[in-house]
């Protein structure tokens, strides 16, 4: 189940249901001219024909893959998403205030991440990336259980395969984590965050899209009208006078 539609007021649910489709993708398959909200699984963003990972996205978001968004998205593990065409979103947004917003928080959870793994992924130790690796890939799932091949993750993490597996044995005899052909458990939830860095608490909840719906939006920011991004934007950068 995605979070965010579940977080949605029943007028907007009802407007992106009524333009959504679903479908289930493979490891590895790719998301284009659509948002896509995760309902199982999750979506990794990378840049096109680089396997780093910038970004991961499961229940708790969407991803907006239009004409400006200049990265590649494909599902990681077996992902089912919920999927609006691209002009059914924008027409969606017209009509609805809370789904634009939604969007927003969307797209700023995505840029948040990616600002986050480019400072982790050159300031931060391996062990500790594939830590945040794995909590957040845990959190996006939804589940313990993240159904990777460990080449998937470091590739992701820009690490070598041998260094990968010698991480994985550590944290396994260590007890923090369980691993087997193709999908790696994490055991011990506490132990693992102290084998990360800050960078998972910089991405942890109260960042989610879903959160930010869960704890309220302004009662004017939902009105129609009400130019919602605008006012957000605003808190972003200084406009002109
Ligand atoms: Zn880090």
């Amino acid at each position: 189940v995605s979070s965010l539609l579940a977080r949605l007021s029943p007028r907007a649910a009802n407007l992106i249901r009524r333009y959504a489709g679903r479908a289930t993708l493979c490891d590895g398959e790719p998301i284009a001219d659509c948002v896509a909200f995760p309902s199982s699984g999750m979506v990794s963003i990378h840049v096109p024909g680089a396997q780093v990972e910038v970004g991961a996205v499961g229940h708790e978001g969407c991803i907006i893959c239009g004409k400006s968004f200049a990265a590649s998205a494909v599902a990681r593990t077996k992902t089912t998403v919920v999927v609006v065409p691209n002009g059914a979103f924008r027409e969606a947004m017209a009509e609805d205030a809370e789904i634009a917003r939604m969007a927003f928080f969307s797209y700023r959870w995505i840029l948040r991440q990616a600002q986050q793994i480019a400072v982790c992924n050159t300031t931060h130790s391996a062990p500790q990336r594939f830590a945040r690796w794995l909590l957040r890939a845990s959190d996006a799932v939804a589940s313990n259980n993240v159904e990777v091949t460990q080449d998937t993750v470091a590739e992701g993490l820009g690490i070598q395969r041998t260094t990968a597996s010698i991480i994985i044995r550590e944290m396994t005899y260590l007890g923090f984590i369980r691993h087997s052909r193709g999908r790696l458990v994490v055991r011990d939830r506490e132990a693992l965050k102290t084998a990360t860095c800050n960078c998972y608490d910089a991405l942890a909840q109260s960042n989610w899209p879903s959160e930010i719906l869960k704890s309220g939006m302004p009662a004017k920011a939902v009105d129609r009208g009400a130019a919602p991004l605008w006012q957000e934007l605003g808190d972003l950068v200084e406009w002109p006078k």
